[in-house]
């Protein structure tokens, strides 16, 4: 390109040329000196570039060492915004205020010294120089063509507007570390961000220490499903704005995906200083979230973990392995990472496979305990609760604390609520005509624990109408186990969720009752039939006057209202159970009367009648 511009400028301006060094013609020798036979190819090949160059979409400027324009094309006018009239040819481009204003002036000077060089991409306001318009992403090329002697003849300048094309660029590196859900930084940016603070740590002494803060939430899922994804999205941003608001601008919080969120604090100097921004984060969660026109609670799980040497990804993981401590610990609260934590989480893992593993070859490792429920009154067995039981090939017959919790997280409770459900179906239908001596012709009534993932589970009331009709069992020898925190979640989805399973004709109660939160509204318009007061308030009673007889008073009083029967769990003692009969307490279950039994002691359990 350069080659045509002198030909432009000193060739075919000039009526005396005779020859061009561009073309690699000498017509002085080809054609001769006169009637300069080679004029058209040059007239030609001038046509041909004076095109190339005025279609150009780059702004194309050719100046002379002392800045006077040589040439410019019309896209050049056009960055310029220049009128009619205000063409640079003739000016010095080191005098255009517009060029300055684009601090490109530097670069040329370089470029035409010694060394070549890209200018960056320039951000050009033409606020600065007076005109209107935006401002604008320049990306300059700067190309001084040297005689032979290596001094510069004229310099030639692109500019290609960029905006666009950095504003997207811009927008893919935001997206590449943003969360687009909640624009916080993602799991990429976040480790960058660690990396970066960890070599800050190793470098100076002064820099206090690393934290990472891995937090959870305990309840997503149910959200997500009674809500609708929708509402779900809604609540992850507001946590995230609550989260952030806790912290300090140079604090980090990123989410991971899902319900996770993961805080990095600088400049910590210990532990308790990690822990206290994990209280205040799960404090300022503690307000309702307003979904759809209605309340929600939110809990979470966090790690904490305080930074060492070592890797950014171990960091996060340690911490992800103490969050999940914490969920295993009952949730709703936090853990500090230990390193005895890892060596459990990889048992969780393996443990995890095991689950998987049993559920695929037909959950048939899953075994079922019953424990009577008793007549306060009459000392009938009136009820059982069925209770399942792992029959784990190495480690023998596992409690459900050790393996509820990691079925609930996994999903695995649905094939295995559903495995428990029919168990306990067939059982209820087998006791019946053989061994109701003990409640007066009546059957005692099947209780099954549903699990929170299970009973928001879209499938659910199918599935226990086609249990109901396989194995033969009434819809009212069947009572369905619900505990407080499950239905007042989200209670005014429950109250449609309990209606439905309700509709099977099937009995409902609301287990562990107490140590939840509670809306008496929403309790009211429950279509529930019993309430299970909690063994943690039974366990106090009948040793004397105490905060826990107030409670399990007020709470027996509080569901006879309602018009419910009472079902207190986890009586031991005689004095228990007297004080519980004193209170009008219906239902009683417990190992002063039985610990739960298999298959076979339970029909010798009710064959014998028994009356306590
Ligand atoms: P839960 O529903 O509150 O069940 C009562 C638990 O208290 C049972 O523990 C029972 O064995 C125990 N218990 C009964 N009487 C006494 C007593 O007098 N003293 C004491 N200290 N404990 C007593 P278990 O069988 O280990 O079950 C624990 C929890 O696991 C259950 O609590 C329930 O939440 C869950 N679970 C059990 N079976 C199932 C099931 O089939 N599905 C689901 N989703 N959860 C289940
Ligand atoms: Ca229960
Ligand atoms: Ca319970």
């Amino acid at each position: 390109m350069e080659k045509f511009y002198r030909c432009k400028e000193l060739c075919l301006r000039s009526p005396t040329v005779r020859s061009c060094h561009n073309l690699g013609v000498d017509q002085n020798e080809k054609n001769g000196s006169a009637g300069y036979p080679g004029l058209d190819e040059l007239r030609d090949a001038e046509r041909r570039y004076r095109t190339v160059i005025e279609q150009s979409p780059l702004s194309v400027h050719v100046f002379a060492p002392d800045g006077r324009s040589l040439l410019a094309n019309s896209s050049w006018n056009e960055l310029w915004n220049l009128q009619e009239g205000e063409e640079p040819e003739g000016t010095s481009i080191f005098e255009d205020a517009q060029i300055r204003a684009t601090g490109l002036l530097p670069y040329i000077e370089q470029a035409m010294g010694e060394s070549p060089v890209t200018p960056p991409p320039l951000l050009y306001d033409p606020a600065r120089t007076g005109r209107g318009g935006e401002q604008r992403w320049l990306q300059a090329f700067v190309y001084p063509v040297r005689d032979d002697g290596g001094s510069v003849r004229e310099v030639t300048l692109i500019i290609e507007d960029v905006t666009e094309r950095k504003a997207l660029e811009d927008r893919l590196a935001y997206q590449a570390f943003h969360d687009p859900l909640t624009g916080l930084p993602n799991r990429a940016l976040l480790l960058d961000r660690l990396e970066q603070a960890l070599k800050r740590v190793e470098r100076r002494s002064d820099a206090g220490n690393v934290a990472l803060l891995f937090t959870d939430l305990d309840n997503f899922k149910y959200v997500n499903d009674s809500l609708g994804h929708k509402a779900g999205d809604n609540l992850l941003v507001k946590v995230a704005g609550r989260i952030a608001s806790c912290l300090r601008p140079e604090d980090t919080v990123a989410r991971l995906g899902g319900d996770e969120f993961v805080v990095l604090l600088e400049g910590v100097t210990d532990v308790a200083e990690a822990t206290a921004v994990a209280e205040r984060i799960a404090r300022e969660l503690e307000a309702p979230f307003a979904l759809n026109g209605q309340e929600v609670f939110v809990t979470t799980s966090t790690g904490i973990v305080l930074g060492g040497p070592g890797k950014a990804e171990d960091l996060l993981r340690d911490a992800d392995v103490a969050m999940y401590r914490s969920k295993g610990a009952g949730k709703d609260r936090h853990e500090v990472y230990e390193v005895s934590m890892r060596a459990q989480a990889s048992e969780r893992l393996g443990l995890e496979g095991d689950l998987r593993r049993a559920v695929e070859r037909g959950a048939e490792e899953f075994v079922l305990r019953y424990q009577p429920e008793v007549d306060v009154e009459t000392g009938r067995t009136v009820g059982v609760e069925a209770l399942v039981r792992w029959r784990h090939p190495k480690r023998g017959l596992m409690s459900p604390a050790e393996f509820v919790p990691l079925a609930e997280d996994t999903g695995l409770i649905v094939p295995i609520g559903r495995r428990v459900l029919e168990e306990a179906c067939r059982q209820a239908r087998g006791l019946r005509g053989r061994s109701n001596g003990g409640s007066e012709g009546r059957r005692p009534i099947m209780y099954v624990n549903l699990s929170t993932r299970q009973f928001w589970e879209p499938g659910l009331v199918e599935d226990i109408s086609q249990i109901l009709a396989t194995t033969g069992v009434e819809p009212g020898e069947l009572a369905l186990e619900i505990t407080e925190s499950a239905v007042m979640n989200d209670a005014a989805a429950a109250v449609v969720a309990l209606s439905s399973l309700k509709g099977l004709g099937v009995e409902l109660a609301i287990d562990d009752f107490g140590t939840g939160y509670s809306s008496m509204s929403y309790l009211k318009r429950f279509p529930v039939d019993h309430l299970k007061i909690d063994r943690s308030f039974v366990s106090g009673l009948g040793a004397g006057a105490g905060e826990d007889e107030v409670i399990a008073a007020g709470m027996v009083s509080l569901a006879h209202a309602l018009g419910l029967r009472v079902i207190a769990e986890g009586v031991e003692t005689e004095g228990q159970l007297a004080r519980l009969r004193e209170m009008g307490c219906e239902v009683a279950q417990g190992y002063y009367f039985s610990e739960p039994l298999d298959a076979e002691a339970l029909e010798a359990w009710l064959a014998a009648g028994a009356v306590h």
